[in-house]
């Protein structure tokens, strides 16, 4: 039988450093169920995420890191579900979200790439600001496209955290210091992708050449600003909790 020639991302198969990544993952959600707690004895109610099973917040835009596409990355290969025109639709649709910024994209009124019949289709690796995300907020304020004037808490100890994860990573990669090593969750799946498929140094060079937002972007963002637009507070209330 004729052998199947490897291709270089089958390294990543097994790879220990991406299964620490995928344990790591997952291991946010006990931080997030602590903010969760902490902000429901402090707003007095749960969230209303608590009792929606809606999947009107997967049309937002969101941010990935270096560190959290890793593991993405390789279960799309894994499941053959990387095609070309696949990579193709996330550099466009990472492209137009950069583009129009998260306010009007919102408007677009577009699912993730990754909502599949209602449901995420990585929803064990979804990104932390996924995991992250809770609404105090009657549902119907979720739904595109409507102008969103949601009650969210910004729990910023689960972003931090995320931060210090992502810095050691790209530190491992020997990325030179100064960007935040993040970007919207389809360019920068486009960008692991396609990093993936090359050798290791040749991958570290692609994505060395690649544009990633900065730290006081990525600041801003979490501040409640958005990169591409800024957002007013009375269009998305937030909360602030340590
Ligand atoms: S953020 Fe909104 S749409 Fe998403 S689960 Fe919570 S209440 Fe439902
Ligand atoms: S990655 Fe999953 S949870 Fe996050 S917005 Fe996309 S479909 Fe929703």
């Amino acid at each position: 039988m004729k052998k199947m020639k490897k291709k270089p991302r089958d390294r990543f198969d097994g790879d220990p450093g991406i299964d620490l990544l995928e344990k790591a993952l997952r291991g946010f959600d006990d931080l997030v169920r602590m903010a969760v707690n902490a902000a429901k004895e402090q707003l007095e109610v749960p969230p209303t995420c608590e009792s929606c099973s809606s999947p009107g917040c997967c049309h937002q835009l969101v941010l990935l890191s270096v560190a959290e596409a890793f593991p993405i990355a390789r279960r799309l290969a894994q499941e053959g579900r990387d095609s070309a025109t696949f990579k193709e639709k996330l550099k466009t649709v990472g492209a137009e979200q950069e583009k129009l910024g998260r306010r009007e994209w919102w408007k677009r009124a577009e699912p993730c790439v990754f909502l599949r019949d209602g449901r995420c289709s990585i929803y064990d690796l979804r990104p932390i600001m996924c995991r992250s995300y809770f609404s105090w907020s009657e549902v119907e304020l979720c739904q595109p496209p409507r102008s969103s004037t949601v009650k969210t808490v910004s729990f910023t100890g689960v972003g931090r955290a995320m931060v210090v994860l992502n810095k050691e990573i790209c530190d491992q990669l020997e990325l030179p210091p100064g960007p935040a090593y993040m970007a919207v969750l389809p360019r920068m799946l486009a960008i692991i992708l396609e990093c993936m498929d090359r050798s290791t140094k040749s991958g570290v060079a692609y994505l060395k050449k690649q544009h990633f937002m900065t730290v006081p972007e990525l600041e801003a963002w979490f501040g409640g600003a958005a990169r591409f637009e800024k957002t007013s507070s009375e269009e998305h209330q937030q909360e602030e909790l340590r």
